[in-house]
């Protein structure tokens, strides 16, 4: 048994299926941990709608993902693998009409987690709270627990520390210097499924917590349609965080307030009503999305019926920057693929290997997010099994 040690260090969902796989297949799994319990943002991920995975073909749910590993990870532990999983476990899914994947009423995330720590149970797995990652080698991990420093000897070392955002959670990125004194590559955190902060200039706070509903955000290369709500600093939502990678290269994105209706009719619209606020009542614009027009155009624009009709199918996002990184959902950044090999061991210091959110792939939410780092977490474990 002593050669079939084997030490996960953090306890979201990446490192919980990493160590589900190896202790099904007769491995001693230690989860490591520097919070005093498992997963926390996983269950603040279930806030607001859990979503587990996305009932999306596999075809289409690659496409979700910028990293040619990523996309393998989820071809070879599928949405339907996991949903499979979470059924064995005793967590039954649903899909809801947007393809996202959530647990069936009454089973609270939560209960998702208990559910998954009462299988892993079942097997030789031992849980270590409070213990911060030190220094690591091939073989030995260096933890630090109550000011005392602790040298564990494991044959295999799966790291699952996550990414930047959120750091009351655990994911603090805090071992990014120690992965770089190492000669890992390790790219600088970033946001990513962030609400857009606006320029100096725009008092958004009456509009506060109001909802752009049924809008298209859009880039000359990209679009997506929805509902964004308006922040005290500037917009968030689904929409918005699709666009995150046009935002971040610097390309203008603009919203579409009424993407069902041409441009010649709101501008005939506009141009032939008694004064700009008839024209766009009679659009049927929302109260919210006149306000907001008001607000963001120049006193002068607004009341131009030409201006008006381009900025409603058209107003270019005054975009400043992301929101801060530890308010995002996601953060982009951490171990570069150039420093991993295809089984998620790093490239330089062998038996160690990288899963989840701390390695830097980008993906949207709704569920892929969760799906792409069980499947990594997946595929290093069935790699160490088949392997070792
Ligand atoms: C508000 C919010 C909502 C979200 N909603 C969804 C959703 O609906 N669907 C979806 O797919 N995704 C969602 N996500 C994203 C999802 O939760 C994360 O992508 C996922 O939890 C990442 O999993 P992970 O295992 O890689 O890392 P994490 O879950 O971040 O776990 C990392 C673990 O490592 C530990 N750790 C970190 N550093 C150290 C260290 N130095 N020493 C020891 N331990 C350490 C941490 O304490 C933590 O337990 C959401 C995220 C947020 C913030």
């Amino acid at each position: 048994m002593k050669n079939k040690l084997v030490a996960i260090i953090g306890t979201g969902p990446s490192g919980l299926m990493a160590g589900t796989v190896l202790a099904e297949n007769g491995w001693n799994v230690t989860f490591f941990d520097h919070k005093k319990a498992p997963a926390r943002k996983f269950l603040v991920a279930g806030h607001g709608g859990f979503n587990l995975t996305n009932s999306d073909s596999i075809s289409s749910f690659i496409e979700k993902f910028d990293e040619q590993q990523i996309k393998e990870a989820v071809t070879n532990f599928t949405n339907d693998n996991f949903r499979t999983f979470l059924e064995k476990i005793g967590v039954e899914t649903y899909a809801g009409s947007s393809g996202k994947v959530f647990p069936i009423k009454g089973i609270k995330p939560i209960m998702v987690l208990a559910k998954w720590l009462e299988y892993l149970e079942k097997f030789d797995v031992h849980f270590q709270y409070e213990h911060k990652l030190v220094d690591f080698s091939s073989e030995q991990l260096k933890m630090e627990s109550h000011d005392e420093v602790k040298t564990f000897s494991f044959r295999k070392i799966i790291f699952a520390l996550g990414g930047a955002s959120w750091s009351k959670t655990g994911s603090t990125g805090d071992w990014l210097n120690l992965f770089r004194q190492k000669n890992i590559i390790c790219n600088s955190f970033q946001s990513s499924n962030s609400g857009v902060v606006f320029q100096s200039g725009f008092d958004l706070k009456p509009l506060e917590g109001q909802y752009i509903k049924n809008c298209k955000v859009f880039s000359n290369s990209f679009e997506r349609l929805g509902d964004i709500t308006i922040t005290k600093t500037g917009l968030e939502g689904a929409p918005t965080y699709a666009l995150n990678k046009e935002f971040r290269i610097g390309t203008c994105v603009f919203i579409d307030f009424k993407p069902t209706v041409d441009f010649d009719k709101i501008s005939k619209t506009i141009v032939q009503s008694k004064n700009n606020t008839e024209g766009m009542r009679k659009l049927k614009l929302s109260k919210t999305s006149i306000a907001f027009l008001k607000l963001v155009l120049e006193k002068e624009q607004f009341k131009n019926p030409e201006i008006l009709a381009n900025s409603i199918k058209k107003l270019k996002i005054p975009f400043a920057s992301f929101q801060p990184i530890d308010e995002v959902i996601s953060t982009i950044g951490g171990v570069s693929f150039d420093s991993v090999l295809p089984t998620f061991e790093l490239l330089n210091v062998s038996n160690v290997y990288c899963v989840g959110e701390m390695l830097d792939w980008d993906a949207p939410t709704g569920g892929y997010l969760i799906q792409a780092c069980v499947a990594s977490g997946y595929s290093a474990g069935k790699s160490i099994v088949n392997h070792s």
